[in-house]
């Protein structure tokens, strides 16, 4: 994905800068109170940026800013034509800007350049013109009436709609609910995660020089315990689409039934297994997928297919691959086209996934690999991969959401046995399953609990296929695909009586 080298990026790094401030009305902003917070690169620990820390008055400015905005047409009611070309725009300045927003976006979040690359300035471009150009395709109903009347099935933007975001996909995240949400018509205020600001700061710049009017794109950067609270209590504000764990999801509900009841769309937490049956030919296509689903982006991934169940006879032989393939991983410097594996977000979280390798080890399961093997760097950010063998579905490592570098084996005698442990969780955001027969395949498509299944391939699909979670991984909301638009729109119900027309016999 890379064509520059390891110096070039630390050149465009060097000649970065960031933003320092929110986004209200079309403009840069500092916060009422004054209030700031520092956004740090965590490979080096370095502050990239002292950002504003937007209170309760910052909130009610970008929500009468996006009220007013909404209520004044210029987006909410142009013609769709006009809003595919603006969104188009945007979708060529983020491709042009791609590089920068990608170093800035390695800065500050630790992933590997070359994901960046790939999620900004392909993905995420390519999910803004998707939705442009879908609408001016979209069409409502007409339901079935008699000659007297007609009855018409309308979509309409919902409104204001915040959206609250997580650190491990900044701006991806941010651009499956954008380009759906600013597609519908609606104005909106983002809170991306207090660790991940500068990329959605940079592309509300954007916004504003592909056309979007000012008040239709704001950015309130904040902590969640205040910024994120005081968003999801607000009285003015439509819907929230939140994405992050399950417990702040939980949160959200309650802040919208102490408030307005505005709708909530939920994309949660994952416990996702990868089931390779007694079939599957352990090839090194499907180890580096088994690596990708449970390392992929240090391993800090919603759907990271953590809980991986293999036929009991074929556990030694995955278990070596795996470990192998494992110590292989390139763990460095973010912004080095060679790295697969960066640091983990902040020390904090290390210490937690550092806690639940810990309980792995005392609850019995066989670790194979630890980090201290695979290039661990001690008192920083860092954190190699950890593979456990013989995991059972009680160990509180096959139960609860890790959220870093840890892949575990459960082995399973039966095919059944394999169907029941994977659905055997809370959650159900993602299943991955390895076998050369169809029947197989589909017994399990069909009965695994969660809201995408991969067959004989790690993937989360693409633009086209919808996202979410089934139990406590998430609402019926879906982001991506058509389906993704439903989370930005009512359903209006238009009937008109029609009369006979005069002088007809
Ligand atoms: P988090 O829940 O801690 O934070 C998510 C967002 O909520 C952040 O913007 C944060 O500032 C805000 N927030 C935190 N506390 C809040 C509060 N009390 N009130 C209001 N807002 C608050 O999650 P995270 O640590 O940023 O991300 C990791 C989690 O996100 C994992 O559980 C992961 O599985 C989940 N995730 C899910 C998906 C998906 O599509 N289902 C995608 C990515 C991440």
């Amino acid at each position: 994905m890379s064509d520059l080298a390891y110096s070039d990026y630390r050149g465009i790094a060097a000649d970065l800068r960031f933003p320092e401030r929110a986004f209200i009305d079309g403009s840069p902003c500092a916060s009422t109170g004054g209030l700031f917070f520092e956004t740090t690169n965590p490979a080096t620990g370095a502050v990239l940026a002292a950002l504003p820390l937007c209170g309760a008055e910052d909130v009610d400015r970008a929500v009468s800013s996006a009220r007013r905005s909404f209520r004044d047409g210029a987006w909410s009611r142009a013609a769709p034509e006009k809003r595919k070309e603006v969104l188009l725009r945007l979708a060529e300045l983020i491709r042009r800007n791609g590089r920068q927003l990608a170093v800035m976006e390695s800065l500050e979040s630790g992933k590997p350049i070359t994901d960046c690359l790939k999620e900004i300035t392909v993905e995420v471009p390519d999910i803004f013109q998707w939705y442009a150009e879908l609408i001016d395709k979209s069409y409502g109903r007409v339901a079935a009436t008699g000659e007297d009347a007609c009855a018409l099935v309308l979509r309409e933007p919902i409104g204001v709609v915040a959206m609250v975001l997580p650190w491990n996909f900044p701006l991806l995240m941010a651009s499956w609910k954008l380009a759906p949400a600013l597609a519908s018509g609606c104005s909106v205020i983002v809170k991306p995660a207090e660790e991940t600001s500068l990329t959605t700061l940079y592309l509300a710049q954007l916004a504003v020089e592909a056309g979007i009017p000012a008040g239709v794109f704001n950015v309130l950067t904040g902590p969640g315990e205040t910024t994120g609270r005081l968003i999801g209590q607000h009285g003015d504000i439509d819907a929230v689409s939140f994405t992050g764990s399950t417990e702040v999801g939980r949160l959200f509900l309650q802040y919208a039934a102490s408030s307005n009841l505005k709708t909530i769309g939920l994309e949660m937490g994952g416990k996702s297994p990868f089931v390779v049956l007694d079939d599957a030919e352990l090839t090194s296509e499907l180890i580096d997928n088994a690596i990708m689903a449970a390392f992929w982006n240090g391993g800090q991934n919603c759907s990271a297919n953590m809980r991986q169940i293999v036929a009991r006879a074929r556990q030694e032989e995955f278990v070596e691959k795996v470990v192998a393939r494992a110590k292989a991983i390139r763990i460095g410097d973010p912004l080095d086209p060679q790295t697969e594996m960066g640091p983990l977000i902040s020390l904090r979280h290390k210490r937690r996934v550092g806690a639940y390798i810990e309980t792995g080890v005392n609850e019995g399961a066989r670790r194979v690999l630890s980090p201290e093997n695979a290039l661990s760097k001690g008192d920083d950010c860092y954190l190699g991969p950890t593979v456990f063998a013989d995991l059972k579905p009680d160990m509180t490592i096959a139960r609860e959401e890790i959220f870093g570098p840890v892949l575990g084996v459960l082995p399973a005698d039966s095919i059944d046995r394999m169907l029941a442990i994977a659905n055997d969780t809370d959650y159900g955001l993602h299943a991955t399953v390895y076998t050369r027969d169809i029947d197989r395949a589909l017994y399990f498509a069909r009965r695994l609990a969660c809201g995408t299944v991969a067959i004989n391939g790690f993937t989360e699909g693409d633009i086209k296929t919808p996202f979410g979670g089934y139990r406590k991984s998430g609402s019926l909301a879906r982001d991506k695909g058509v389906e993704a638009m439903a989370q930005y729109q009512q359903i209006k119900s238009v009937w008109i009586n029609v009369s006979r027309p005069e002088g007809l016999s």
